[in-house]
């Protein structure tokens, strides 16, 4: 075992739903795959995303993590998301640093309004090309 993998603890059993996409190490590579059932033989019946095969997932040992969704960075709400970030980064520190100093101007936003307001604004202008990592 690398020490990598003794620090990574993985994915636990209970954590292993049908319909979950997962990384998992097939054949020697880390591919994308889906759990469709569980296998009467233990463990889990599962698709390679990658080849469209059916595996079977003997151990939630051997899924390395969940695939995660990230927002591309180039479709039109994420570039204007990101045009828009450097300013928010600033309001936020600005409005963390005046907390801190007990300073807080009435008018200006606390960390968590603009936390919320950056939530809502992803979920108002959601990535039209998310990519799965
Ligand atoms: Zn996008």
């Amino acid at each position: 075992m690398s020490m990598k993998d003794a620090m990574n603890p993985g994915i636990r059993k209970a954590d292993v739903e049908i319909g979950g996409r997962f990384i998992a190490k097939v054949s020697g590579k880390l591919v994308k795959v889906r759990i469709t059932a569980e296998s009467s033989y233990g463990g889990w019946n599962a698709v390679n995303e990658e080849s469209g095969r059916a595996i079977r997932i003997r151990s939630a040992r051997r899924l390395r993590r969940r695939v995660k969704q990230v927002r591309c960075g180039e479709c039109e709400n994420c570039r204007t998301l990101i045009m828009l970030k450097p300013t928010w980064f600033k309001r936020y520190k600005a409005a963390k640093k005046a907390l801190a100093e007990g300073s807080l101007n009435p008018d200006s936003w606390t960390p968590e309004q603009i936390n919320a307001e950056w939530r809502r604004m992803c979920d108002e202008s959601p990535c039209m090309g998310p990519k799965e990592i």
